[in-house]
């Protein structure tokens, strides 16, 4: 299964992405915890990525791509993977067909997550995240049972500093000027589906479950 992930921040995208790689077996490749983890380690990538994140703004295009490139290198991407966050342009969709084209490989079927700004603002408001293993909770729709921890690894979570009220309103900003245009890119090559993705997590899971069972329309 080879599937991407569209969406406004804090639509539930990761939230999806980590249950179903569960569900199907297969990796989750975020390319926001991808670039977090180059930003925490200092790489010559993360100090580049960094102002650009920090600003709410996308990490340019060259990086990312050539950072995707390298990630789709790893072994178990064999199986099959679900991009989350990427691509996030029309120049990062072009690259992607070009190394699926190289791996004789094609998508499956691109879903776009939709919630109105009001929904997309309280969700990242109570966001906190695992800074060790990158598991997602919120306070009130889905906390963690160990309470401030992580239920998988104990590390104390943390409220990403891009999730202020501030920069989510940059964040939404930029993902209608240079990531909605993707939807129309994709419904032309017949393979867009688009989800509620205001509805309860296990109400979007089971809508997902049913979008990918279902036939692509021609
Ligand atoms: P994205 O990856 O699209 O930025 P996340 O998956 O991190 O979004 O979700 C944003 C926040 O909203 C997280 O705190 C998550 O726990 C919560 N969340 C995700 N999906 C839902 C949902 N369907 N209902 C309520 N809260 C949700
Ligand atoms: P996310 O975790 O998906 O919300 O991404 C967090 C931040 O990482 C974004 O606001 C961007 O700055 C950067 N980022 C993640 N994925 C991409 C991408 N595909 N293209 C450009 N920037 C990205």
């Amino acid at each position: 299964m080879r599937v991407v992930f569209v969406g406004p921040p804090g639509v539930g995208k990761g939230t999806q992405a980590q249950r179903l790689a569960e569900r199907r077996g297969v990796v989750k490749i975020s390319t926001g915890d991808v670039l977090r983890e180059a930003v925490r380690l200092g790489t010559p990538l993360g100090v580049r990525a960094k102002s650009f994140m920090d600003a709410g703004s996308l990490v340019p295009d060259e990086l990312v791509i050539g950072m995707l490139a390298e990630r789709l290198k790893a072994d178990d991407t064999r199986r099959g993977y679900l991009l989350d966050g990427f691509p996030r342009t029309i120049a990062q969709a072009e690259a992607l067909g070009a190394m699926l084209d190289a791996r004789g490989e094609a998508l499956d079927r691109v879903i776009a997550f939709e919630a109105d700004p009001e929904v997309i603002v309280d969700r990242l408001s109570g966001r906190r995240g695992c800074p060790r293993c990158g598991k997602v909770y919120h306070v009130r729709y889905d906390p963690s049972p160990a309470g401030a921890r992580c239920s998988a690894c104990g590390a104390d979570l943390v409220q990403r500093d891009d999730d202020r009220e501030s920069t989510v309103r940059r964040r939404l900003t930029v993902y209608q000027a240079e990531t909605a245009p993707l939807l129309a890119y994709y419904r032309e090559r017949g393979l867009l589906a688009q989800i509620d993705g205001s509805a309860p997590i296990e109400d979007v899971a089971v809508r997902l479950d049913e979008v990918l069972s279902a036939p692509r329309p021609v």
